[in-house]
């Protein structure tokens, strides 16, 4: 079979952008596109606060759109969001929803475990919390991969912009709530970003040796914030300087994490296939 016929071709009959998203098909639909893809993308966020400007669910809206975009490029299903994550450390301000390691370790691998029933070998956990729930889903691909068998990847999106982040980058720190994130809302949720509202929050420069207040950091040494720590760092929630974010900023980091995550997709596919 022609790959790059099958990438461009939509999944089922209805002909709408909205065929690949399971909660908006039937069983017969899923029944019908698992025989053109075994890949499913699931959007994994939090719902924590992000600074003044940006509302408490970017890390879930964010992974969600490019899990969209994936899916209008090449044949792969969209699970419905995971929307609560692990963020103790933001609830020191309201709206932030925090569970526990375990719980949400546990839950996210049954959720993705569930799809194997029915088709799917390949699952892409889009993580849209990156940093702060990396150790968690590191654990839930190893334990899906060992125990249910299915080809599961860990999908940082700060991994899969990282390129893009680096040429676009105007700020100093970028953390939280800042030049990325910030970014990423005006080219994906413009609505949804009150930029009058934003405004720089730098962390201390003398942070912990080995240690870095950055989303494209290299940190030398595991560690993690609690609430009392980021509330003595920021007064308004976000780390790092969020005025500098553009749409064009948003639609590079958008593009090439949507590009690179494409291309992973088609060679599962393809190796599926050959299988
Ligand atoms: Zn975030």
């Amino acid at each position: 079979m022609d790959r790059e016929e099958t990438a461009a071709a939509p999944l089922g009959d209805a002909g709408g952008l909205d065929t690949y998203r399971l909660d908006r098909m039937t069983w017969r639909d899923v029944d019908r596109a698992t025989g053109s893809t075994s890949t499913l993308l699931v959007p994994v966020g939090a719902t924590e606060q992000h600074g003044h400007h940006l509302p408490l669910g970017v890390d879930t809206l964010m992974p969600e759109a490019i899990a969209e975009r994936i899916a209008e490029r090449v044949p792969a299903l969209v699970a419905p969001s995971i929307p609560y994550g692990v963020s103790s450390h933001h609830t020191f301000k309201p709206g932030t929803f925090t569970v526990g390691s375990e719980t949400f370790r546990s839950y996210v691998r049954d959720v993705a475990a569930s799809a194997a029933d029915w088709g799917i070998e390949s699952v892409l956990l889009l993580n849209g919390h990156y940093l702060a729930q990396d150790p968690e889903l590191e654990v839930v691909v190893r334990d899906l991969r060992i125990d249910h068998d299915l080809d599961a990847f860990h999908v940082p999106l700060v991994n899969v912009f990282s390129d893009a982040a680096a040429r676009v980058r105007d700020s100093t720190t970028t953390f939280h709530a800042s030049e990325f994130e910030t970014s990423l809302m005006l080219a994906l949720y413009p609505d949804l970003v009150r930029m009058d509202e934003a405004e720089a929050v730098e962390p201390p420069a003398d942070s912990l040796p080995l240690t870095a207040y950055d989303a494209l950091g290299d940190n030398r040494v595991g560690w993690a914030l609690s609430a009392d720590d980021m509330a003595a760092l920021t007064h308004t929630g976000n780390l790092g300087d969020p005025t500098t974010a553009t749409r064009e900023k948003g639609e590079a980091l958008a593009a090439e994490a949507v590009d690179n995550v494409v291309e992973l997709v088609r060679a599962l596919e393809a190796g599926e296939r050959n299988r």
